[in-house]
């Protein structure tokens, strides 16, 4: 039911406010007023298990009085100095951040994930100048990935639908195909770089001709894209395959990491280090804009030169402000105390056992997937031939899930007929009993509204 009062701000919102990533229908738009762990409620009361975490990234879910009151207490003591100054807040998110990385890194801060990735290419790029190799501008990165709304960063995505009318975009990226251990039946391959998703970035580092690569980009599971599982050893063999190029390896972390999928950062499941690490999202788990990118101190050192401009010459006004910095580390305080890493890890893998089982035989279901609470479910026309399903079945699954009160997501805007993989990642604090209505209202959608043949 609807009131007058939620009437009135339906009309206003849809004068005045242009949604991202909605085709012109404003009247589609929920207005969310209240949230409280894993739960939004919206103008009219409705409630909703947000099984999404907003945009994957309230991991420790919503209402955390502990959050709102490290801002405030920051905002007070000083509410602003810019990091080519300094602050205390900054310095000891740096030290926690390097530490969680597992290895002696250099941060430097922004406000999204975009700008994370932005600063990531420019150091890349400078830090090949440094060293004398000029050569060394071309990034690599996979079809299907998403890695930002800005011109680099839409540029190193690799889903052609978000650049259509918005190009001549930055130049310098080149694009492989993404790996899907779904389709790709590399199993019974050990040697990392001889895995076929691994030589198509060989390949094409060689055919770009390598010293011209400054270096690769990628998640360690694709996400947004559709949840897109690599074989266990594709990270060690594209690190192997930059090492012996000379290319960085650039690790996006901006949904895989703080928790996600069962460890700090995603590529920590899969025995890597990368050179440069961006993260956004979790780091706060949204209660502020704040992202960062992690570089290995040697490129860090690579930019103590005698030359003019041989310093990094990038700034930002809000980029690690005092009191996002703050809320950063009291967040990452919380995963720590209750243990949220594990916990995702753990509780992913019932989720996933538990979806598998009820789906398992579902005719439409052809991969359930993923790592710790990050979980996709791709649905096909056929099995046998894995042919994707239609997105209009996909969206009467998720348009059910969300009546009866389970926002699930979707691969967003991606390649032409794969918009059919249906997302879970719920904040990371979810009690048993909400996984297990996430699995009731799902399987009910699928079961109802594609029944056998269906
Ligand atoms: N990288 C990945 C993997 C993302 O999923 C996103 C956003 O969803 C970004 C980068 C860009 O982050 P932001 O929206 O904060 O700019």
């Amino acid at each position: 039911m609807t009131n007058s009062t939620s009437q009135n701000w339906q009309v206003k919102d849809e004068q005045y406010v242009w949604h991202a990533m909605k085709p012109y229908n404003p009247k589609a738009t929920s207005i969310i007023q209240k949230s409280e762990g894993a739960w939004i409620t919206d103008i009219d009361g409705k409630r909703y298990l947000d099984a999404m975490s907003g945009l994957w990234c309230v991991n420790v879910g919503y209402g955390r009085e502990e959050l709102a009151k490290a801002a405030y207490d920051q905002l007070l003591e000083n509410a602003y100095t810019p990091l080519s100054v300094g602050h205390v807040p900054a310095i000891e998110l740096s030290e926690k951040i390097s530490e969680l990385l597992g290895d002696d890194y250099v941060v430097f801060y922004s406000n999204s994930g975009s700008e994370a990735n932005e600063t990531a290419f420019k150091i890349a790029r400078q830090y090949h100048q440094q060293k004398g190799h000029t050569n060394r501008t071309k990034f690599i990165s996979r079809y299907r990935a998403y890695h930002g709304s800005t011109m680099g960063a839409l540029a190193a995505t690799g889903q052609a639908q978000r650049k259509y009318k918005y190009e001549p975009l930055a130049p310098g990226f080149v694009h492989v195909a993404p790996p899907d251990a779904y389709r790709a039946n590399e199993d019974h391959i050990t040697e990392p770089t001889a895995l076929p998703s691994v030589q198509a970035i060989e390949n094409v580092i060689t055919w770009e001709m390598s010293d011209t690569i400054a270096g690769v980009i990628l998640e360690p599971i694709i996400t947004g894209g559709g949840v897109i599982m690599p074989h266990e050893n594709y990270l060690r063999g594209v690190k192997k395959v930059c090492e012996k190029h000379g290319a960085l390896l650039i690790v996006d972390e901006v949904i895989c990491g703080f928790g996600r999928t069962g460890k700090a950062f995603g590529f920590q499941n899969y025995g890597i280090q990368p050179d440069i690490v961006t993260m956004a999202k979790g780091l706060t788990s949204a209660y502020m804009p704040l992202s960062a990118t992690a570089v290995r101190r040697e490129i860090y050192e690579a930019f103590i030169g005698s030359e003019e401009y041989d310093f990094f010459r990038h700034v930002n006004t809000f980029g690690g402000s005092p009191a996002a910095c703050a809320v950063a580390l009291k967040n990452i305080e919380i995963m720590e105390r209750e243990n949220l890493f594990v916990r995702s890890e753990e509780l992913g893998a019932i989720l996933h056992a538990e979806l598998q089982e009820r789906l398992k035989d579902h005719p439409h279901v052809g991969n359930i997937r993923g790592k710790g609470l990050l979980i996709g479910i791709e649905l096909v026309s056929d099995k046998n031939s894995k042919a994707p399903l239609d997105v209009s079945a996909v969206n009467k699954v998720i348009s059910l899930c969300k009546e009866q009160g389970v926002i699930i997501g979707k691969n967003g805007v991606t390649v032409a007929g794969f918009n059919n993989v249906l997302t879970l990642a719920p904040p990371l604090i979810i009690s048993s009993a909400e996984k297990d209505l996430i699995v009731e209202k799902l399987t009910h959608a699928l079961h109802e509204l594609l029944p056998q043949g269906g």
